[in-house]
């Protein structure tokens, strides 16, 4: 007989691995099945956001910011530097080492938790009395039942047609966190999020970045004041942002890559980089889960079809993370995981779309909670707005990092905050706080009336809130 767990996890990234600890907590028997290998073929869990998203992309953005410092911004401060240089091979693998550090924080968590771990891939067998067969393909290969199933089988980077990904000329961001000499020309197809992080590692370390976006606008989703601000910054770095444009033909040969595209006014250009990374989003990835052997219905993105409380069409199959409908993100993964393993233990598990923050690693950073301007205007939704710069932030000068500001919007009859939007130092930071008061219902001036720490850059965030009533106090 297969051994039998109450809740197997397929995939072990921020959503199923946490999903299982959570299921564990609550006193269920659970496997996580996961695939991902390091270097050497041992396993290596923590999905696209350990190994090649958001811990690797992080690690290299601080490694290149420090040179970026100390490049541009020490003498300011008075700090000499002489002989400054790059050991490229070094940073890499302080990236790999933290990787590492992460990958083996969830083996042990694993264990900590009693979860059964198995290194391989799961796929559906059928169904039966006792639950779903779960076909574990590892090193060895077994099969394993259980009475509930979450899908957290995440996502994969989308490959332009015709330009396929090698991780030598054509990047995704798993060859693009990995290039073993700094390009003296780096092309971009992309200015989301992964482009925007990517591109800001590789001019810091003094690559030439061109950026070639199929949208007329600029960060398109983000607040257009903010946007505004950050491509300000951007132009001012010489992160070469081209907006507008149509890819044409893309050639890699042993010199590089040449890329044929028309810019906004119709005007035919090539560009000819030493890489080329991809970055035009993500696809849902159920590849190998055989997830027609039960039925288990797809929508039309390819993405496993869940409805608000994550249950597929299966009766005790759940799915979560990027595999589903939803921001790609990994905190948002997360709490589905841990939703979804509430509800198997009746509890009422909850996840908040509209307090979900969003944060581009950039610098300057730029971070988001709730709704844009654009939005409450196109919905018609009467509203106050409040600004304030970095500039008239007294930790901002000492910093020596005055870019920015943030922005409070409010209803203009309840002063119920409705959205923040931050461009500028530790915006991923300051964000908390306003989803905090987000999920408390909090008013502009709740947020206005609380003692902040002087001198911080979180008074920007109280002047702000401040701004919505026209009573700022230092600006
Ligand atoms: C460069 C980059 C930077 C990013 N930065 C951020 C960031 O700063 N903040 C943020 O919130 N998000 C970021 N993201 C997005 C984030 O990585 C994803 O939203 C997150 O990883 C999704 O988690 P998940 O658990 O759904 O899937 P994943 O992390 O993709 O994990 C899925 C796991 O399932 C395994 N798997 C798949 N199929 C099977 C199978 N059949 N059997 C066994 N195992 C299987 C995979 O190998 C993988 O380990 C970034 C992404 C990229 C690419």
């Amino acid at each position: 007989m297969s051994k039998q767990f109450d809740v197997i996890v397929i995939g072990g990234g921020p959503g199923g691995y946490i999903a299982a600890i959570r299921a564990a907590q609550l006193g269920f028997n659970v496997a996580c099945i996961d695939e991902w290998k390091n270097g050497k073929g041992g396993p290596a869990p923590g999905g696209t956001c350990t190994n090649v998203g958001c811990i690797p992309s992080k690690a290299l953005l601080q490694s290149s910011e420090h040179y970026d410092q100390a490049n541009h911004h020490f003498a300011d401060h008075g700090i000499k530097v002489e002989g400054l240089g790059i050991d490229l091979a070094k940073m890499l693998a302080r990236k790999d080492q933290v990787v590492k550090q992460n990958n083996d924080g969830i083996l042990y968590l694993f264990k900590k938790n009693k979860i059964s771990f198995f290194h391989g891939r799961g796929s559906f067998e059928k169904s039966g009395d006792a639950g779903y067969d779960i076909k574990v393909a590892g090193a060895a290969e077994e099969t394993i039942t259980g009475k509930h199933i979450i899908v957290a089988t995440g996502s994969n980077a989308r490959a332009l047609p015709g330009a396929a990904f090698d991780e030598e000329n054509i990047l995704s961001n798993d060859g693009a966190l990995r290039i073993g000499a700094v390009p003296k020309k780096l092309g971009l197809i992309g200015s989301g999020v992964i482009g925007l992080e990517m591109g800001s590692v590789w001019r810091r370390l003094g690559a030439e970045v061109t950026v070639l976006e199929a949208l007329p606008t600029f960060l398109g989703a983000v607040d257009e004041q903010i946007a505004k601000e950050a491509k300000k910054a951007f132009d001012k770095q010489g992160l070469k942002i081209e907006l507008g444009v149509k890819v044409g033909e893309i050639k890699s040969g042993k010199n590089g890559v040449s890329v044929a595209w028309t810019n906004a006014k119709g005007e035919a250009q090539t560009l000819e980089v030493d890489k080329l990374i991809v970055s035009i989003g993500r696809v849902p990835n159920t590849i190998g889960l055989n997830a027609e052997a039960v039925g288990l219905k797809l929508d039309e993105r390819g993405a496993i079809a869940v409805d608000d409380d994550c249950k597929t069409s299966l009766p005790n199959v759940w799915a979560i993370g990027d595999v589903v409908r939803g921001p790609m993100l990994a905190h948002k993964a997360e709490e589905e995981g841990v939703a979804v393993a509430e509800r198997i233990a009746g509890q009422h598990g909850h996840v908040n779309f509209n307090t979900v923050p969003w944060v581009i690693y950039t610098s300057p950073e730029i971070a988001w909670v709730g709704q844009t301007e654009q939005q409450l205007k196109a919905s018609g939704r009467a509203y106050k707005a409040g600004t304030f710069p970095f500039l008239a932030n007294g930790r901002a000068r000492a910093l020596g990092d005055t870019t920015g500001m943030v922005k409070f919007l409010a209803d203009a009859a309840t002063d119920e905050i409705l959205g923040v939007h931050i461009v500028g130092p530790q915006a991923s930071e300051l964000i908390s706080e306003a989803v905090v008061a987000m999920e408390f219902k909090a008013s502009a001036e709740d947020i206005a009336r609380i003692c902040h720490a002087h001198p911080s850059l979180s008074e920007a965030t109280k002047e702000a809130a401040l701004a919505v009533d026209k009573r700022t106090l230092n600006f």
